[in-house]
Order: structure tokens, then C-alpha cells, then sequence
């Protein structure tokens, strides 16, 4: 078993490479804040791990 706690991630970014309908099946999510190492906001804080189809 991982060290790491799984979860099921919804995602609405439609045009992601690991979206399948409307959940991520990304192996493995990163997400960082928009500036630095804080964010103020949800809005500040990004899936990095998003790729274009
Ligand atoms: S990698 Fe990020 S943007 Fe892409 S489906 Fe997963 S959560 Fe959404």
C-alpha cells in the first residue's frame, strides 16, 4: 500500500490530457501556488500536472 493517501480528484478543465469524464486520471497530481510557496486564494493554487491535448 502507498505512504500516500489516494483520493478520486473531479476536474471540469475539459481539454487536459488526464481528464476522463470530468475526473482526473492523472498517475500522480502536483499543485502549486501561483507565486511562491502560498496562496490566498483557490485561485492561486494549480494543478501543474494540467497538459493541452
Ligand atoms: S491533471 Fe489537473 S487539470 Fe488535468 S485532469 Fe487532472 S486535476 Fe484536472
Amino acid at each position: 500500500m502507498s505512504e500516500h493517501q489516494r483520493m478520486e480528484v473531479m476536474c471540469h478543465v475539459r481539454n487536459c490530457q488526464f481528464n476522463e469524464k470530468q475526473y482526473c486520471v492523472a498517475p500522480k497530481l502536483e499543485v502549486n501556488a501561483m507565486h511562491g510557496d502560498n496562496a490566498t486564494s483557490s485561485k492561486e493554487a494549480l494543478c501543474t500536472t494540467f497538459m493541452p491535448q
